[in-house]
Parts: structure tokens; C-alpha cells; sequence
């Protein structure tokens, strides 16, 4: 049986993907410098988080580094979420990934604007989501795309701005002993988050500033929630702010594990963004 009264366990490992293409045509600069497994300097200012990976890092060694622990403790009953974090092309999706190859993964909102409901024990659900019984990675792959391609629906029917939403996917792990029946269950929520970009860059009007204000007000939310469970903060842990930690709130804080990747560009035409990334990672810990 999983130790329920383990610490809340929050990890916060940055990630910098290499320069692209766009970015090495137009000159951009490669601003950040790498010193220790845990530190990064840029503009001569160091941040400090439990990893730091520097552009050349594989998938599998990210995977190794971190993922892999939380999905042994999953499958050992704890509750568990892995975020990523940055503006929009830091390297989040590929980041989460990581996971995704290791066949463990499982969309829980395929649509958009849910509602986030309670149940009579205060639980919360989000309504109308889609659930799928997998017994295999092949079977997880097939439901991974689909709702892929639910969300690329929900996008081109929105506008090309709405590109910015959460992805959230969970799997759901139980299993039970064959011969004592004993049950043991696991969540594993994966979040993929909106871009962090400022809403100024993207020069939105109308509904679509109103979805960016929204986008930033549930990040915000977030970075509160975690920052006060890193604080040990276990009274006024703000859950309720927003629906994404209603939804996630019994995968953070308590009996969990919790990582989130800190997604950077390396480009000196990102600095602000990621100067603003880098700090928003920070307060997590
Ligand atoms: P985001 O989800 O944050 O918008 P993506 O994960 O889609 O960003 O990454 C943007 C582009 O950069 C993609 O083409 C992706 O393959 C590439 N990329 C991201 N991270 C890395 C990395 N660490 N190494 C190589 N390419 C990367
Ligand atoms: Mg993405």
C-alpha cells in the first residue's frame, strides 16, 4: 500500500529547447548559460530548480530523470501530475511527450469549456468528458490521438488564437491483486498548459482578449496553488480559484507526486518571456 501520509512532493525541472530554425535565420542570440544539473544563468541572473536541462537533453533522458519515478509511484497507488509550462513553441507538447511514449496516457477533456461538477462527496468531474478502457500501450496510443485530433476540432472551430487551451489527459490506473483481491489505484493527470505568452504580444481584441485574460487568470491560479502547497501551506491552498486545480486537486497536495517542466526558449527574442517563465517556475518552489 502507498504511505497516504507522505509529503506533497513537488518538483520543478526547467527544460530549454535548442534554437530553431526561424530563430538562428533572424540572428537571435543564445542567452542562457548552463553551470550546475540545477542552475541556469541569464543576463547574469541564476535560477536555481531541482533540474535543469540544457538544450541537448534526449527524451529518454528527461523520461529517466523524472517521469519514470512518478509513474512507479502511480502504479504504487500515489496520485500524480506532470505539467509543462511556457509561452506557446518553448517545447511543452514535445516535452510531454515523455510521457505520452512510454504508452501511458489518456485523454480526460477532449472538448472544450466543460463544466466542472461536484459529486456528493464534494468530488470533483468534469461533465460530458470522454473515458476510454485501455489493456494495452497500442489501445492508450489510439485514444492519445484521438484526442488529438478532438482538440485540433475544437481549435479550427474557434479561431486560430483559441490555439491557446489546456490540455489535460489522465489515466486512471487500477489494478487488483489476483490472489488477496487487493485493490490498488492510481491518477496520472498530464498537463499540457496554455502558452504563458502576455496577451499584448498576440495583439487579441474582443472574445479572444477574453479567453487570454481567462487563460492567464487560471495560470495565475495555478502558480498560487502551487506555491502555497510548496510553501507547505495546508489550510489555504486556493484550489477553488479556478476549474483546472478544482479538477486536479486531489492530484496535488497530499498524497501525490507533482512535477512541473519549466518550458524555455533560448532565443534572445524570447527573453522577456522567458525571464517571466523562469520566475513563474521559482515561486513553485
Ligand atoms: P509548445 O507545445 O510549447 O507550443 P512544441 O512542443 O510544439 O511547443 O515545440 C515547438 C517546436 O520545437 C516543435 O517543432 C518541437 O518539435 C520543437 N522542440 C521543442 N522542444 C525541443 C527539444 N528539446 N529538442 C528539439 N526540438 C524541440
Ligand atoms: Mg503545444
Amino acid at each position: 500500500m502507498a504511505d497516504v501520509s507522505a509529503e506533497c512532493n513537488i518538483k520543478v525541472l526547467c527544460r530549454f529547447r535548442p534554437l530553431n530554425q526561424s530563430e538562428i535565420i533572424r540572428g537571435d542570440k543564445f542567452i542562457p548559460s548552463f553551470q550546475a544539473d540545477d542552475t541556469v544563468s541569464i543576463a547574469g541572473k541564476s535560477y536555481v530548480f531541482d533540474r535543469v536541462f540544457p538544450t541537448n537533453t534526449t527524451q529518454e533522458q528527461v523520461y529517466n530523470t523524472c517521469a519514470k519515478q512518478i509513474v512507479k509511484d502511480v502504479l504504487g497507488g500515489y496520485n500524480g501530475t506532470i505539467f509543462a509550462y511556457g509561452q506557446t513553441s518553448s517545447g511543452k507538447t514535445h516535452t510531454m511527450e515523455v510521457s505520452v511514449r512510454q504508452g501511458l496516457e489518456r485523454p480526460l477533456l477532449t472538448k472544450t469549456n466543460l463544466a466542472v461538477h461536484e459529486d456528493k462527496h464534494r468530488v470533483p468531474y468534469v461533465k460530458g468528458c470522454t473515458e476510454r478502457f485501455v489493456s494495452c500501450p497500442e489501445e492508450v496510443m489510439d485514444v492519445i490521438d484521438e484526442g488529438k485530433a478532438n482538440r485540433h476540432v475544437a481549435v479550427t472551430n474557434m479561431n486560430e488564437h483559441s490555439s491557446r487551451s489546456h490540455s489535460i489527459f489522465l489515466i486512471n490506473i487500477k489494478q487488483e491483486h489476483v490472489e488477496t483481491e487487493q485493490k490498488l489505484c492510481g491518477k496520472l493527470y498530464l498537463v499540457d498548459l496554455a502558452g504563458s505568452e502576455k496577451v499584448s504580444k498576440t495583439g487579441a481584441e474582443g472574445a479572444v482578449l477574453e479567453e487570454a485574460k481567462n487563460i492567464n487568470k487560471s495560470l495565475s491560479s495555478l502558480g498560487n496553488v502551487i506555491s502555497a502547497l510548496a510553501e507547505g501551506n495546508k489550510t489555504h491552498v486556493p484550489y477553488r480559484d479556478s476549474k483546472m486545480t478544482r479538477i486536479l486537486q486531489d492530484s496535488l497536495g497530499g498524497n501525490c507526486r507533482t512535477t512541473m517542466f519549466i518550458c524555455c526558449s533560448p532565443s534572445s527574442y524570447n527573453d522577456q518571456e522567458t525571464k517571466s517563465t523562469l520566475m513563474f517556475g521559482q515561486r513553485a518552489k
